[in-house]
Parts: structure tokens; sequence; C-alpha cells
């Protein structure tokens, strides 16, 4: 028993390519499938058109066939999955929100009811015979091979949507953004993607997210950091200082050492997700000093002054004894 000629099943010649062959199938399963065609033929004529469709791909190592798989969700085309670039701000990333993403969408024709074609044709002349549907050829007249001997085109396509059945439409779509979506993370928004195909499913739509540059805040992995300007007097006398967070303010105790540059307030950074834990607040501080003071600050200043000396005396018992030795050459 021979092999059926695969090839005039699905009508294409044996030379047709991948792509031919795809629209050849999908051309005939849109005719035939048994959901959309009552025929009882349909059954017989749809299995033949899709054995010939897997086979002849399946010859084609690039092609894989559409599906071996019999659940018909996996028999359905689906449509292109799109992606798109969304800014949010940090809190946004951070806590979650609504953002609302412009879509190129289509809206169906009205003119033409979605079909793509008018009901009544619009008329030109051939202008390969100028209507009279015959051309000279060697001498004589034969039927006119653009016309094919008619003399003009019956032109019934929809003029409004140049034949698509659709026109472009651009659509809203508001988007709920989960909280702690990280930077260059991707958000599957399930059937928002390109148009379904005949019988097929709309693709999905990927929002790529990325933050905005945040006046206070820098995002390092989960971390946040921040510049904190502190006063060089809280600095020295220690005790809490307000440190910004996504949350609001933290109240946090300075380190006991005066010399640290930086506040980590563990846990207060980009929330954490999944496995991943919440990130850590760093706050550089920014030491600053006093341009001017008023007497009594000098003098409050000097009286702190006096006691440091007194505690680097006595820390230091040679510089004291080199410092009362001069002192007593000075005297002389
Ligand atoms: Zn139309
Ligand atoms: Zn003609």
């Amino acid at each position: 028993m021979s092999e059926p000629d695969f090839h005039q099943i699905l009508g294409v010649t044996p030379s047709a390519s991948a792509a031919e062959i795809k629209r050849a199938f999908k051309r005939l399963a849109m005719r035939w499938h048994p959901d959309r065609n009552a025929d009882p033929r349909a059954h017989e004529q749809f299995r033949l058109a899709r054995e010939a469709f897997e086979h002849l791909t399946g010859l084609r190592e690039s092609e894989p066939p559409v599906s071996t798989d019999e659940k018909p969700s996996a028999q359905r085309p689906k449509g292109d999955d799109h992606r798109l670039h969304v800014d949010l701000d940090l809190h946004e990333a951070a806590f979650g929100g609504v953002v609302t993403v412009t879509l190129a969408g289509r809206v169906g024709c009205e003119s033409c009811g979605g079909s793509g074609r008018r009901s009544y044709g619009r008329t030109t002349m051939c202008s390969a015979c100028h209507g009279s549907g015959r051309v000279r050829s060697g001498g004589g007249l034969k039927s006119c091979p653009s016309c094919s001997g008619k003399g003009y085109f019956t032109e019934n396509q929809c003029a409004d949507c140049e034949g698509r059945g659709w026109n472009p439409s651009d659509r809203q779509l508001a988007v709920s953004i989960p909280p702690a979506m990280m930077p260059g993370e991707e958000l599957r928004v399930a059937g928002q993607g390109g148009p379904a195909p005949e019988d097929g499913e709309p693709g999905d739509l990927y929002l790529v997210l990325h933050t905005r540059p945040h006046p206070l805040f820098r995002l390092e992995g989960r971390d946040i950091h921040t510049d904190l300007p502190v006063s060089v007097f809280r600095v020295l006398a220690g005790g809490v200082v307000d440190v910004p967070t996504l949350g609001g303010i933290r109240e946090t105790l300075l380190p006991e050492s005066s010399s640290a540059t930086e506040i980590r307030v563990t846990g207060a950074g980009f929330p954490g997700r999944g496995r991943r834990s919440a990130g850590d607040l760093v706050a550089h501080l920014q030491v600053h000093y006093p341009r001017f003071l008023s007497k009594e600050q000098k003098a409050l200043l000097e009286m702190a002054d006096q006691i440091l000396h007194q505690q680097l005396d006595d820390q230091s018992p040679p510089l004291a004894r080199w410092r009362e030795t001069l002192k007593q050459q000075q005297n002389r």
C-alpha cells in the first residue's frame, strides 16, 4: 500500500515551503474543522489534512508538528506574545500599584461587518485590453489574460479596512502590579498579547518593569541606599536620628562609635518575595559642621573641649608632663 500523497491532500506542490504548507493546512482546518463544519465529511477531511500537515512538517527538522497531543487546548493556535516596557516609581515597585498601559488593539470594521468584503463590488476597467476583453496576439486576437476576457475587474474588497475586516484601535489596559517586583522582572498578563488567530487564543502580554530614578533612594540589589545629613553635634552626642525608608521615617539609634559613616537598618530596604528576604536600608551619614556659632554655643564647646583635654591628659601622662615642661620654660 503506497503512502497517500500528502502534498495533494493539502493542495500544495511537492516543492512547497513549510510556510506554504502551514497556510494550506490552516485554510483546510478553517473549512473542515468539525467544530465549525456540520458536514458529515468534515471529520474525515480534517483528519486527513492534519495527518498530511503533521507528516510534512514532521519531515522538516526546524518545523515541529503543530501538535501530536490530543488535548484540544494544545491544538489551539496562539497569537503573538507582546512585550512592553513599563516605568514604575520605586514605591510602586515595592508595594504594588496599578499602571495603565496603551495597547495597539483592533476593532471590527463596521462597514463590512468584519468580513473585509463589501456587498456590492466596484468595477474597474481592465487597462490591458482597455475593456474590450481581447488583446492582439500573433496577428490575431485572443482573450485578454489579465482580466480573463471580461474586460473589467470586480473589486469587492472593503475600502474602509482594506480587506482586513478590522481597523487599528489603541486601547487602555489597567494592570495591577503585585508588590516586590524588582526592576528587570517580567509580569505576564495572559491573553493581552497579539490577537487570536482563527479558532485560536490570543497571545500574552509581558510587562518588563523598570524603576524611575528616585530623588532620595538608590536600589542596589534589594538594599536601598540613601544619604542622611546629620549634625556633628548629634554624631558626637549620639542618640536617635530619623532615617527615611520607603515605608516612612524610622527612628534609629546612632552607632556607639562616632566615627561610623553609615547606619544599616535591617529589613527596611526593598521588600522580599518568596524565598528572597527583604533588603536593608543603608543610610550614609553626611556629617554637617556649623558655619557660625553663637556665643553660648562657643562657650559650651569650650567647656566640652576642656573636659576632653583633661581626658587626653589622663590618658597620656607623658604628653601631660611635656606640656607642663613647656609652660615652665615659657614662665622663665
Ligand atoms: Zn471593512
Ligand atoms: Zn483585459
